[in-house]
């Protein structure tokens, strides 16, 4: 006989009699994936520096798609940020926060807010009614960028976070006081280094009847919604154009990369003698024409020229100017990009010295992420001496303050500008 087993035989009589188990599904609550830093690799990050490189990573748990939220933790374990997951960038995450806690509708909108709020501080002049209202990192929203033109916001989305959280943020700008319609512009070549496609449409609240007017230190324009560049007006030059305009009265202006004349129509309403305003693009020379004859601003020589062919054509004709701005593209928009930069940089600050009078003024800047303020001073000071022009730099120019550089964030530093004085 076999020896029961001890309690055996009344388990089977126990199950004998209950009712058949129904299968206990258990609730699994959603976990968040998880990056792990190899070691040593946390250290920008202790330090407020909202990028996490793909190198940094050492571990990828769970399966985050493009846009989702991962915790960021140390090789040892420790919690560092809240970021968003860009499987498809070199920069794979880009930090939402530094304390645990919810990453959604609410603490967007909140971040947008409090960028917003930051700005009414800042009081646009009263002759201003465009302002940047959110600056990317900078602000806490990687990839965000958003400018106010009136009653109307265009925004752009530029990492696949930002692209997660589209409407969050459309609805939070949406609810600004005096907001009334925003479009997005996220057509920026950025967008494919986080394999994005582009995207040029009307986001939320009412569409734009037709061109937004910008006023700007008292000047008009009028911008397109769903054309121009970036956000269709360049706002991180408004207090260099207005500093141009206060330097300007008498003398021979030259601006190189004119866009939609800014810089150009400044240096008339400053009361420059003759100005001459170069751009390659025939449609952003259309608006130019069209932004002076609202402002009743007459006697700009507008050129569709290749600026660096134009002031080669300059030099050989002997011309020359009392003031010359040079607002180039971004031409580094990576530091991989900046030896090519360089010389290109180099080229045109070289022109711009050989045409300048003596006791001339050269406004130069760069917009390249890729170049730092240090090495644009160096690439202008190595152009000054080529051209065996003796300058001294009478300020270091920045965007404006709606630009705001977070202290931890150095990459948000990307237009410097010098305004120099020939000797
Ligand atoms: N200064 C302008 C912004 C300039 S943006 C402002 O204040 O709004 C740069 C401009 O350079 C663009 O309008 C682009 O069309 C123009 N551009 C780019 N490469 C050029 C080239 N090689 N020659 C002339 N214009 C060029």
């Amino acid at each position: 006989m076999m020896l029961p087993i001890p309690g055996q035989s009344e388990k089977a009589e126990a199950s004998a009699l209950a009712p058949a188990r129904l299968p206990v599904f258990k609730k699994r609550l959603p976990v968040m994936p998880v990056l792990t830093l190899k070691p040593g690799r946390e250290k920008s990050l202790k330090r407020h520096h909202p990028w996490i490189f793909s190198g940094a990573i050492a571990r990828v748990d769970g399966e985050p798609q493009a846009g989702d939220t991962v915790e960021v933790r140390a090789a040892d374990g420790g919690f560092l940020a809240l970021a968003a997951y860009s499987p498809a960038s070199q920069i794979r995450a880009r930090v939402w926060r530094w304390t645990p806690g919810p990453v959604d509708d609410a603490f967007l909108t909140m971040t947008v807010r409090a960028a917003a709020g930051r700005r009414e501080t800042l009081a646009a002049a009263a002759d201003c009614n465009a302002q940047r209202l959110i600056h990317g990192e900078s602000d806490g929203l990687p990839g965000v960028v958003a400018d106010r033109f009136g009653d109307h916001v265009v925004v752009q989305l530029l990492a696949a976070g930002a692209e997660r959280w589209r409407d969050a943020i459309g609805a939070a700008l949406l609810a600004l006081p005096g907001v009334r319609g925003v479009s997005e512009r996220s057509d920026a070549d950025v967008r494919e280094l986080e394999g994005l496609a582009a995207r040029n449409a009307h986001l939320c609240g009412e569409t734009p009847s037709g061109p937004l007017p910008v006023v700007e230190h008292g000047l008009h324009y009028a911008i397109d919604a769903g054309a121009g560049h970036k956000t269709g007006f360049y706002l991180d030059q408004r207090d260099n154009r207005l500093l141009l305009r206060h330097l300007a009265a008498g003398r021979t202006v030259l601006d190189a990369f004119c866009y939609q004349g800014g810089f150009a129509l400044n240096a008339l309403a400053g009361g420059a003698s003759a100005v001459t305003a170069i751009d390659s693009s025939a449609p952003a020379l259309a608006i130019a024409r069209t932004n002076a004859t609202r402002n009743g601003l007459a006697g700009v020589d507008w050129r569709e020229a290749d600026v660096f062919q134009l002031l080669r054509q300059f030099r050989n004709e002997g011309r020359r100017f009392d003031m010359i701005v040079l607002d180039p593209p971004k031409l580094a928009p990576t530091a991989a990009h900046a030896e090519k930069a360089a010389r290109a940089y180099k080229d045109a600050n070289l022109l711009g010295f050989k045409l300048l009078n003596p006791g001339g003024r050269l406004m130069t800047f760069s917009c390249s992420g890729g170049v730092s303020a240090d090495l644009f001073q160096k690439i202008v000071a190595g152009a000054a001496l080529d051209a065996g022009v003796d300058a001294r730099i009478e300020a270091w120019l920045h965007a404006a303050p709606d630009h705001p550089v977070a202290l931890h964030f150095p990459e948000g530093e990307y237009l410097k500008g010098l305004l120099l004085r020939a000797g």
